[in-house]
């Protein structure tokens, strides 16, 4: 059944969808009526149309400048650094964070080729330099090999700069991700926050 399979082979091409789910869902995609098929295709339309990345945090935004960086109401003081935007939305679920972020799009892994250059790192430092309020720059990356090379080089790389440097305390396996940890532990996990220089930089 061509038609069948062609939709099929289409799901299977998104992360996570093997033959049997892309099959259950052309099966239920079937089943109900045709105005709601048309709304699940127009809204994923329009999200790929209208999306795209913050000009500043590099996350998810509708416009130039996402939501949270167009928020007067969030302290310019924090600034979290995660790897990916679908971790603002984890941080934000947690309903503990109210600084703002920066999406690195990635971390370094000299495995894959990603080196500090193709993420977003030189904007983070544009950022430290002329956004002057940032006191206090947290690291949330998944405690990954590649998470901890990405922080000891921004570690490295920040040294000179009058920021306090912490990540999130974890209490979590090593290799566990942040997208799956629940909102109690990530509450906890910024709680728990560990200063890297050891002492915090006068002033
Ligand atoms: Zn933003």
């Amino acid at each position: 059944m061509e038609v069948f399979d062609k939709a099929v082979d289409n799901l299977r091409k998104l992360p996570g969808i093997g033959k049997k789910s892309a099959r259950r869902l052309v099966f239920h995609l079937l089943n109900v009526s045709r105005a709601e098929v048309e709304n699940l295709a127009e809204s994923l339309l329009k999200a790929k149309d209208q999306l795209g990345y913050c000009k500043k945090c590099f996350g998810l935004a509708e416009a130039d400048l996402c939501e949270i960086c167009s928020d007067p109401g969030r302290s310019s003081r924090q600034l979290c650094v995660v790897a990916q935007p679908e971790t603002v939305f984890r941080l934000e679920a947690s309903g503990e964070f109210e600084g703002l972020y920066h999406v690195l799009r990635g971390l370094i892994s000299p495995l894959d080729g990603v080196g500090p250059e193709q993420l977003t790192i030189k904007d983070l430092i544009n950022r430290i330099e002329t956004e002057k309020d940032i006191e206090e720059i947290i690291f949330a990356f998944n405690p990954t090999n590649e998470g901890e090379v990405t922080m000891n080089y921004l570690k490295k790389l920040l040294a000179d700069y009058e920021v306090k440097l912490t990540h999130l305390g974890y209490g979590l396996p090593v290799g566990s991700d942040l997208e799956y940890t629940d909102r109690l532990t990530l509450n906890k996990a910024f709680e728990n926050r560990v200063n890297l220089a050891g002492e915090p930089p006068p002033g």
